[in-house]
């Protein structure tokens, strides 16, 4: 259901993505790993256009896309996108002015258009899915880090995506807060939720992925199960990787 061919992207004179493919489906998680500066992030942000690939095609649930550097991708088609996908940043980006509720509300009464009523109760369903129902009405900064990144997680779950994307979801977390976290990625990937989740967290990689792709300078190095990756990759460099980890 979610399938890439060929994908590259380049900043100015920078290859940073040299041709991805890779297919995933409905249901699955794929976790991409690599060292700094792989292109990781870069092409997780492919999958909702935060980043324009420049050439390569892009399937995602009934949207189609094919990128060349020359066209620029309508609006339109953009938003239909955006629409499938739900991203998990970093740095939680939540709306500082809103409570935990209103962020969980906000992308559901915008862009799907819900009743104020129907976004509130969802809204509060998914807090309390992420174990947080008695802070429905705190800020941003009343919360610690972990309880903002579950927010992000309830709020991008909240437009009912048909993939969560995730971006280091854990390394702004101090460690003690990184479990909670972890927790609730792992309790939606057991539910079915379809994810691709870019981490250092190799044990958590091990135990939620049903597929591993290890990036290396813009391409994929190792593809396969936890176990085929971690255990038994087969390139050198592979093994360099993940021995500098361990
Ligand atoms: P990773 O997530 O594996 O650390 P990134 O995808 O963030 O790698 O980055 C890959 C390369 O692309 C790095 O060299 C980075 O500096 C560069 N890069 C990422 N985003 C941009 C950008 N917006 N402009 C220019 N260079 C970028």
């Amino acid at each position: 259901m979610i399938e890439i061919l060929d994908l590259h992207k380049s900043f100015g004179p920078l290859e940073v993505l040299k041709g991805i493919d890779l297919r995933l489906e409905h249901g699955k998680v794929l976790v991409i790993i690599g060292p700094s500066g792989s292109g990781k992030t870069t092409l997780l942000r492919c999958f909702n256009l935060l980043e324009t690939p420049d050439q390569g095609s892009l399937v995602l649930a009934d949207v189609k896309m094919d990128f060349t550097a020359a066209r620029k991708i309508p609006q339109k088609s953009i938003l239909a996108l955006r629409k499938k996908t739900g991203m998990v940043f970093q740095s939680y980006n939540l709306f500082p002015h809103m409570t935990a509720l209103g962020n969980v509300m906000e992308g559901q009464v915008t862009v799907q258009k819900r009743s104020k009523a129907e976004a509130r109760k969802r809204a509060l369903e998914l807090l309390s899915k992420v174990g947080l129902a008695d802070k429905a009405e705190s800020y941003p900064h009343q919360l610690s880090g972990g309880q903002q990144q579950r927010v992000a997680i309830a709020r991008a779950m909240a437009v009912e995506p048909e993939v969560l994307l995730f971006d280091e979801p854990t390394s702004a977390l101090d460690p003690e807060l990184v479990g909670e976290v972890l927790k609730v990625i792992k309790a939606l990937a057991t539910e079915g939720m379809t994810m691709i989740i870019v981490t250092h967290e190799m044990k958590f990689a091990a135990d939620v992925a049903d597929t591993i792709i290890l990036m290396d300078e813009g391409r994929i190095l190792e593809q396969g199960t936890p176990q085929e990756v971690l255990e038994q990759p087969k390139s050198a460099r592979a093994r360099q990787f993940l021995n500098r980890l361990s």
